[in-house]
């Protein structure tokens, strides 16, 4: 499956989607959050990083461009690139160190990466509907379309 559009109603729809695709990942794999501000993306990663069973508060990324959670077996780094104004940059951070082999990345605002940022297996695109939220998923490779099968 390449495709997969989900109405989400409320916070909480958004949250329990992040839930359920954190419940299917099972290695490492990139996920790049599409949308505009205050459209979900930080909303769905509160949900994903919960559903892995992290029990602290998750904060938007927006002034730090990263916040690592030492979660086993796979580490999960949380990124809003929103602020970054060269891509450059990210080699800076020492990019390379967190796209590692085993870490689940979750990139808001992956456009300002362009170029320098490693493909994703997944997106997200969140937009605007009525009172709630579309999810609309695209897989990029043979994990991302498993997990979307399962997601279905
Ligand atoms: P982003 O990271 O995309 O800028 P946030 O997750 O920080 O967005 O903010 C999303 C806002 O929208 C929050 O106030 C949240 O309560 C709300 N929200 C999240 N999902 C939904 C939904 N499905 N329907 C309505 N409101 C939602
Ligand atoms: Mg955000």
């Amino acid at each position: 499956m390449k495709e997969l559009i989900l109405l989400l109603a409320n916070e909480k729809a958004t949250i329990a989607l992040g839930h359920r695709l954190a419940h299917l990942c099972n290695q490492r794999f990139i996920l790049y959050l599409y949308g505009d501000l205050g459209a979900g993306k930080t909303t769905f990663s509160r949900g994903f990083l919960q559903g892995l069973g992290y029990q602290g508060h998750v904060k938007s990324p927006t002034y730090t461009l990263v916040e690592s959670y030492l979660l086993a077996p796979n580490p999960v780094y949380h990124f809003d690139l929103y602020r970054l104004t060269d891509p450059e940059e990210l080699e800076f951070m020492g990019i390379r160190d967190y796209f590692d082999w085993q870490a689940i990345c979750l990139v808001e605002w992956p456009k300002k990466g362009e170029g320098i940022l490693p493909c994703a297996d997944l997106e997200l695109y969140l937009s605007y509907d009525n009172n709630g939220r579309q999810a609309r998923f695209v897989a990029l490779s043979t994990y991302g379309e498993m997990l979307l099968e399962k997601l279905s």
